[in-house]
C-alpha cells in the first residue's frame, strides 16, 4: 500500500501546498530551525503541510488563527517527528489555541478519597485522545529566540508521542533496536537525581521536570531540541536515549 499512501501525500501537497513566500518568511524566524540544512527544511515543509491539512486548528475565545500561526506551530511540532513520521501524530485531531495562558479547574482525589478543586494557569496541555492546547503568547515567546530548556510546542507534542502507547508515563513507543531497560534506567536515574538536587536548590534543569516521569520526558525533550549541550553535560545517558528515539541530532551551531 506504500504507493497509495505516496500518491495521497502527493495530492495533498499539490492541492494544499503552503505558499512559498509565507513558508520561507515564517520559518526563517523560528530559532529552532536555524541549524537545519536544505534537505531537512524540505522534509519539514512536507510534514508541516500534512500536519496543517490533517489537524483542525481552533481559536479559543474567538481568537483568530492565521496560516502563519499554523506554520509556526506545525513546523516546530514536526521537527520533533522529522524522523518518526507524520503518523506519530495520529489518533487525535485538534489544536486549540488560547490568546494567552489559560485557567483550568480540576477535581483531584487524594489517597483518602477526599475530592478537592485545583486551579491552575497553563501555557499548554495535551489530552490523551483529545486536543493539544496552547497559549499563543507562550508559543510566540518560545519561537523566535532560543530559550534553553523552554519550548511549549516541543513540550506538549512530546506528551502526544508519550501517549501513543497509553497514558503519559515518560516512555513513548521505543524503536525495536532500543532497550526498554536502558531507557528506564537512564531516565529514572536522572529523574531521581533531579529530585535530590532540588532538596539543595542545586538543580541543573528546570524543576518542573520533577513533577512526574511524563513531565520529565517532556522537559527533557525541550532541552534536547533547544539546549542539547545541557543534556550532554549533565544527563549524557538521557541525551543518548533521546537521540536514539528522535533520530535527529541537534546541534545549536548555525549551518
Ligand atoms: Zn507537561
Amino acid at each position: 500500500m506504500k504507493w497509495l499512501e505516496r500518491l495521497r501525500t502527493y495530492r495533498i501537497l499539490k492541492k494544499h501546498g503552503l505558499p512559498d513566500h509565507l513558508w520561507h518568511k515564517t520559518t526563517q524566524k523560528l530559532a529552532l530551525l536555524n541549524y537545519l540544512d536544505a534537505n531537512q527544511m524540505a522534509k519539514l515543509r512536507i510534514l508541516s503541510t500534512l500536519f496543517i491539512y490533517r489537524k483542525i486548528f481552533f481559536g479559543a475565545h474567538d481568537f483568530e488563527i492565521t496560516l502563519e500561526m499554523k506554520i509556526i506551530i506545525a513546523a516546530q511540532a514536526c521537527l520533533e517527528i522529522m524522523e518518526l513520521g507524520i503518523d506519530s501524530f495520529e489518533g487525535w485531531a485538534e489544536v486549540v489555541v488560547y490568546p494567552s495562558a489559560f485557567k483550568v479547574e480540576r477535581e483531584t482525589r487524594d489517597a483518602n478519597g477526599l475530592v478537592s478543586t485545583e486551579n491552575n494557569v497553563l501555557s499548554g496541555e495535551a489530552w490523551g485522545k483529545g486536543p493539544v492546547i496552547l497559549s499563543w503568547e507562550d508559543v510566540e515567546r518560545d519561537s523566535f529566540t532560543l530559550r534553553g530548556g523552554h519550548n511549549v510546542v516541543i513540550h506538549e507534542f512530546a506528551h502526544k508521542l508519550d501517549m501513543l502507547n497509553g497514558r503519559a508515563n515518560g516512555m513513548p513507543p521505543l524503536h525495536p533496536e532500543m532497550k526498554t531497560s536502558e531507557w528506564t534506567a537512564s531516565l529514572s536515574y536522572a529523574y531521581e537525581r533531579l529530585i535530590d538536587q532540588l532538596k539543595h536548590n542545586s538543580n541543573e534543569v528546570n524543576a518542573y521536570a520533577s513533577t512526574n516521569p511524563a513531565e520529565f520526558f517532556a522537559v527533557m525533550s525541550e532541552y534536547y531540541f533547544t539546549a542539547p549541550q545541557i543534556l550532554i553535560k549533565h544527563y549524557p545517558k538521557v541525551y543518548r536515549e533521546l537521540k536514539a528515539y528522535y533520530l535527529i541530532e541537534i546541534t545549536t551551531n548555525k549551518k
